[in-house]
């Protein structure tokens, strides 16, 4: 074939477009439940967003993003996750500011780029759902945010979960824990793969999130940050697990879990599925976790963060997988045939008087026989179909079927164009 998309992207087509709605409404729904507010940031930012808030140890910055020099010689990014951009747009806008409610609770939805080796659930291009809430450092915001992706997955019919959560504690924590991790690492420098060697010194606690499967046999062994929490971390770690088990929320700790993203500390979590969509292996759906240094990263004030992305390709696979059904509704209100070209001129207008009253309605296009016509009526799950024909036009009121009932009536043009919701109303009872 002459075009092909590029590798690793996805055409949506109709059919599957509408699982995709499902989703994002169903989404909307529940984050306007928890009174988070949609924000819309540009797809591509500059450079540094990205370097500075995801780390530029971290495999999305040094390998996976799409980046470029514009014709103003300006380094842009197409955006590779959704919190970085969020951030700097929280800032820019002065959203920390006496005017906006606290905390400020915004979700986004939308393509995110990486350049990874694409396979099942791993895009270039890729769809996530995502949450952000500043201002608070109340571990409610934590549990409350990690159930509300669970409510979120659970509305899907998602089955079989798993929350893992662990923390990382704040600066102090991490930096007696990066001591400890360099001191154990150490002896291992030889055997490391070439990206933990690198990052054994810039960024010690990578070495942790490692795909290598012998740098994971290594890391195995490791001091767990758990025993390097300071008074404060381990007090908020301690809240979020009563707080979830008050929920009756199951979760596991795993203190090797850092995230692929530098920004992250106290509660990091990840929502885990072993659907067979995954072969039974599990797979992450949902991450995130607490940003308390970001925004000031970024240029803003002091100002504490807690978010989550969810990845929509991975749930769809997961909901194909389990057969969850979806409430798709592809039902048509009115098909409109009209027989031989004297009808034409009346289809037209009857027919854009249908749509503007607000029903869905079809006709035929390529002058095909009645029977075709109504062959593709039932093919499109009409409600209703109207017929005009020369006896119709004479007598200028147009055929009404129920395609339920087989009931028909006739109906005056005049009525159709001036209250088509009435004669509807009428016929399909
Ligand atoms: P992984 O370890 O699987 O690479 P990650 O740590 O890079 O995941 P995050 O950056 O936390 O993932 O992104 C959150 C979610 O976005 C993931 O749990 C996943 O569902 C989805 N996601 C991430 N990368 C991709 C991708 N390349 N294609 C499809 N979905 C993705
Ligand atoms: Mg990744």
């Amino acid at each position: 074939m002459a075009y092909q998309r590029p590798k690793g992207t996805a055409d949506i087509l109709p059919g599957e477009s509408e699982k995709w709605q499902y989703v994002e409404q169903t989404a909307r729904d529940v984050f306007k439940a928890y009174q988070f507010k949609e924000i819309r940031t540009p797809m591509f930012e500059n450079f540094d967003v990205f370097s500075r808030s995801v780390g530029d140890t971290s495999d999305i910055v040094t390998k996976e993003m799409y980046d470029f020099f514009d014709k103003g010689d300006r380094h842009i990014v197409l955006r590779p996750e959704g919190t970085a951009g969020v951030v700097r747009a929280y800032v820019e806008n002065k959203l920390y500011g006496p005017e906006h409610q606290k905390p400020v609770k915004v979700y986004y939805m939308g393509p995110m780029f990486r350049y990874e080796r694409p396979q099942s659930g791993r895009m270039r291009e890729f769809h996530q759902l995502g949450v952000e809430a500043f201002g608070s450092e109340s571990p409610a915001i934590d549990v409350e945010t990690i159930a509300m992706a669970l409510q979120l997955l659970k509305q899907f019919g998602l089955k079989d979960l798993k929350l893992v959560i662990n923390t990382l504690g704040d600066l102090e924590t991490r930096q007696a824990y990066r001591q400890a991790l360099i001191d154990f690492l150490e002896p291992h420098f030889a055997e490391l793969s070439a990206d933990s060697k690198e990052r054994l010194h810039k960024n010690p606690l990578r070495v942790l999130d490692s795909k290598d499967k012998h740098d994971q046999e290594i890391v195995k062994d490791a001091p767990s940050i758990l025993d390097y929490l300071d008074e404060t971390s381990t007090a908020h770690f301690t809240t979020v697990k009563q707080m979830l088990e008050s929920l009756g929320i199951d979760y596991e700790i795993d203190a090797n879990m850092v995230r692929g993203l530098d920004y992250y500390n106290h509660t990091i979590f990840e929502i885990m599925s072993n659907s067979k969509a995954f072969g039974g292996n599990y797979m992450t759906v949902c991450a995130g976790g607490r940003y308390n240094g970001l925004v000031s990263e970024l240029g803003g004030p002091d100002a504490p963060g807690f978010g989550f992305g969810l990845g929509v390709e991975r749930l769809l696979l997961i909901m194909a997988a389990d057969e969850v059904p979806l409430p798709v509704d592809d039902q048509l209100d009115v098909y409109l045939v009209g027989i031989g070209a004297a009808a034409a001129p009346a289809t037209l207008k009857l027919i854009q008087a249908i749509r503007g009253a607000g029903f869905s309605a079809e006709r035929d296009y390529l002058d095909r026989k009645p029977k075709a016509q109504f062959k593709t009526a039932n093919r499109l799950n009409a409600k209703v179909v109207i017929t005009v024909g020369d006896s119709e036009l004479a007598a200028k009121a147009a055929n009404l079927k129920n395609m339920a009932t087989g009931e028909e009536t006739t109906v005056p043009f005049t009525e159709i164009e001036s209250d088509f919701k009435a004669i509807f109303k009428t016929a399909v009872k």
